[in-house]
């Protein structure tokens, strides 16, 4: 069984996720190394189903847009209420809402979280969020990039993901990760294994020469030709920092 926080939860890194299909979750982060951590207690899942808040017997959460249009808007008054209740439990996590209008996600914001106590989620659905929850409870927003999904719930699992392999502990050999994709501003260099000849394609022949300042050389050169071809912008926003 996962580890589920209550108040007072010591767990290394917790994640809490306002959603209104909670059985969505773990999921796919139940699988691998982020399972295994979630299993060993280094970091922790406590879910909460927003319809529990809800309004009347139905426990309505969401209405028609002011002013007209299509689709329905999640409450502002059931979603501050779920999140004053999640807050309870655990109150010192930033509270994030996955949505295509956010600050794109990066790996270094990845990192910055993945050092702090954890990550509280709203998962949205329908057409959105009243946007007065949004002012009322300091919520910022973060996207997973330039296209619409049709639920918050596979955003949060992205976010939750990239974060949870950096805690230390996670992956096994940390050295793996400081010559990722976009760790120190370049995408990752070309990668090879066994065999040595593939259908006819060798493996470079430097990776067999034994000579690692060589083999440094070459990847350093392989990741800088591959970012300025596949993302030159890249490039432009290592340059200026
Ligand atoms: N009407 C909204 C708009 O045009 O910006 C889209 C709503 S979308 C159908 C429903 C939910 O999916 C959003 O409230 C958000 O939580 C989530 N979502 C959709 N695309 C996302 C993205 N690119 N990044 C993060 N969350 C996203």
């Amino acid at each position: 069984m996962p580890h589920i926080p209550t108040a007072g939860d010591r767990t290394p890194w917790r994640a809490s996720v306002l959603t209104l299909f909670p059985e969505m979750f773990p999921g796919p982060l139940r699988f691998s190394l982020v399972g295994q951590a979630l299993e060993a207690g280094l970091w922790s899942l406590a879910l909460h189903q927003i319809r529990d808040c809800g309004i009347g017997r139905h426990r309505a959460v969401d209405d028609t847009p002011t002013g007209g249009g299509a689709g329905m808007v999640m409450r502002a008054d059931v979603l501050a209420a779920a999140i004053d209740q999640a807050r309870s439990v655990v109150p010192d996590l930033p509270l994030i809402y996955m949505s295509p209008r956010g600050a794109p996600f990066t790996q270094a914001r990845a990192r910055a979280l993945s050092e702090g106590p954890g990550v509280m989620l709203l998962a949205g659905r329908f057409e959105g969020i009243d946007e007065r929850v949004i002012e009322g409870r300091g919520i910022e927003e973060i996207s997973i990039g330039d296209y619409v999904l049709s639920g918050g719930e596979l955003a949060a699992m992205t976010l939750l993901d990239a974060c949870v392999r950096l805690i230390p502990g996670v992956l096994g050999a940390a050295d793996s990760l400081t010559h990722e994709s976009f760790e120190g501003g370049l995408l990752e260099y070309p990668q090879y294994t066994k065999p040595r000849e593939w259908e006819g394609r060798a493996t470079p022949e430097v990776l067999l020469s034994g000579d690692h300042a060589r083999i440094a050389a070459w990847r350093r050169a392989e990741a800088e030709r591959i970012t300025r071809e596949r993302r030159p912008d890249l490039l432009a926003r290592k340059t200026k920092t």
